[in-house]
């Protein structure tokens, strides 16, 4: 157990901060040495926007995003396509497509993919909210942006298969050559794939 520098309550703003994603114990420390040195300006609006979010945050119970209020921000938006979902693995994939402003349709998050070596069936993904809401009509086209992984793709042709006959269009991302990439840096998986999905110039 290493030695204490500090006392016990800035101890434990390190040893949490440490637990975020892409810190570890050093990184932690000197967060937490920022944090404690701009107290006004930014430890104590951080703490009561945390307490805040930590009060307010939800699953969105339309579509399963995280989100400060009840229908989702996306959701409630009438500016969204609501006849388009575009369905993802987890919200970082929600707001990465946001971020490129890819799509005007709303999202569906299953909050991870089938993984039968993990112990991931259906029923812990948020799949049958998905089928209710393809099914409950007005929707054109569900968009399965799940991960090009074996599990990822393994649960879009699940889900391909339950809304089979349910007249809604199911489509797929694209897979192949990323945009800036170079043929001899791919490997021979993303060439094949992008040699069978060519489209007309
Ligand atoms: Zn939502």
């Amino acid at each position: 157990m290493p030695q204490s520098i500090a006392g016990p309550e800035i101890e434990r703003l390190i040893q949490l901060l440490a637990r975020l994603p892409g810190l570890g114990p050093r990184s932690a420390r000197r967060a937490a040495l920022f944090l404690v040195k701009k107290k006004d300006t930014l430890l104590e609006p951080l703490a009561r926007a945390i307490a805040e979010v930590a009060e307010k945050v939800r699953l969105c119970s339309a579509c399963g995003n995280v989100d400060s209020c009840d229908p989702c921000t996306i959701c409630a938006d009438p500016r969204r396509d609501y006849a388009i979902i575009v369905v993802v693995e987890d919200v970082a994939d929600l707001w990465a497509l946001e971020r490129a402003g890819a799509t005007r349709g709303r999202y569906h998050v299953l909050g991870g993919c089938l993984s039968p070596l993990d112990g991931i069936g259906p029923d812990d993904l948020n799949i049958a909210t998905l089928i209710g809401r393809a099914k409950a009509g007005g929707i054109a086209e569900i968009i399965l942006a799940v991960n090009a992984t074996v599990e990822g793709q393994t649960t879009a042709h699940y889900i391909t298969d339950l809304l089979a006959g349910s007249g809604v269009k199911v489509t797929r991302l694209a897979h192949g050559v990323p945009v800036g990439g170079e043929l001899d840096y791919l490997d021979d998986g993303t060439l094949t794939e992008a040699m069978k999905s060519r489209t007309p110039f």
